[in-house]
């Protein structure tokens, strides 16, 4: 069989037209959405990402601050740094960068984003109204999953789709985002007793685990569309995903490339939910 490769990048692309056109607009209108990213670590991979996020902010027409607290900054200076961007009516959206400093946990400081300006969702408020089917921002890179599938015409009513990962910022949402479009989910994690069983039955597996190689050929079942959403670096530096795509390719369908899947989307998507951000505010 042969496997289509479920690209990102058109529709990243078709995602940024939209998103500069109404970046251009509010910015005729008076000022340009501004994203605020706050970093509290000093974690190579987080500055490249900062990084890559501003050049991405800036080619759409969207200003992109960075607030840098350094890898000792407290619970507190954090939780006052997001309250204060979160009363500023000149940030319309707030990124916090992880990793956090040792011993924060995300839920501990995240809470104190404002859900408006909560662009990828990750507050408790946001998640909560996910959870509930209500409106707010939903965490990037689970809608990018599920923008992807309906981009590629893969439908998801009706349909068995195993999510491995459980994450609050992937696994868990794109569960819920997936209930939301009528698809039968089956969410795996470290302690599922036997993966291959629980993915091989899947329409659609999903792979959000982090663990280079994780699934394989023997997980996935002859026709069946397979999404690439780990980011893992590889011994020799390179990015790859967490899905061993020679053994599963010519059994699968369809399977996301890493990079160029699911990761263009992600930040496409976080950028129209800036633009979503100074709209809602604007308008208000
Ligand atoms: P986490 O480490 O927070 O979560 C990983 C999840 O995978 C956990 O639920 C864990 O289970 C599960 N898991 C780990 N090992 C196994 C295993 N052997 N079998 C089954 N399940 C397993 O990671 P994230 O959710 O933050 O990220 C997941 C991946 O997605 C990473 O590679 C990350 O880099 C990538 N990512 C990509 C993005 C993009 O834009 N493309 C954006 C965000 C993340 P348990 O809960 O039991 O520990």
């Amino acid at each position: 069989m042969d496997t289509v490769s479920l690209s990102g990048k058109e529709l990243a692309a078709a995602i940024n037209t939209d998103t500069k056109a109404r970046a251009i607009a509010l910015t005729e209108g008076g000022a340009a959405p501004r994203l605020v990213l706050v970093v509290a670590n000093d974690d190579p991979a987080s500055a490249w990402y900062v990084n890559s996020l501003r050049k991405s902010a800036e080619r759409l027409g969207i200003a992109c601050d960075t607030v840098d607290l350094g890898p000792d900054a407290s619970s507190a200076a954090i939780r006052a740094e997001l309250t204060e961007r979160g009363a500023d009516p000149d940030t319309d959206a707030i990124m916090l960068q992880t990793p956090l400093p040792a011993g924060i946990a995300l839920d501990e400081v995240s809470s104190a984003i404002a859900a408006a300006k909560d662009v990828d969702g990750v507050s408790p408020l946001s998640l909560g109204l996910l959870a509930a089917g209500l409106d707010g921002f939903v965490p990037a890179t689970a809608a990018a999953v599920v923008e992807l599938l309906e981009y590629h015409g893969i439908p998801l009513a009706g349909r068995h789709v195993a999510v491995v990962g459980r994450s609050n910022i992937v696994g868990k949402p794109l569960a819920q985002l997936l209930l939301a479009k009528d698809a039968t989910v089956t969410i795996c994690h470290s302690r599922t007793a036997d993966l291959a069983a629980s993915t091989g039955s899947a329409d659609i597996v999903v792979a959000a685990a982090g663990r280079i190689g994780l699934i394989s050929g023997e997980h996935v079942r002859k026709g069946a569309m397979v999404i690439d959403v780990g980011t893992n670096e590889a011994a020799d530096g390179t990015i790859v995903g967490d899905v061993d795509a020679d053994s599963v390719r010519g059994k699968a369908a369809g399977l996301s490339p890493v990079p160029g899947g699911v990761g263009p989307v992600t930040t496409a998507l976080l950028m129209r939910q800036v633009v979503t951000a100074a709209e809602n505010s604007r308008s208000n």
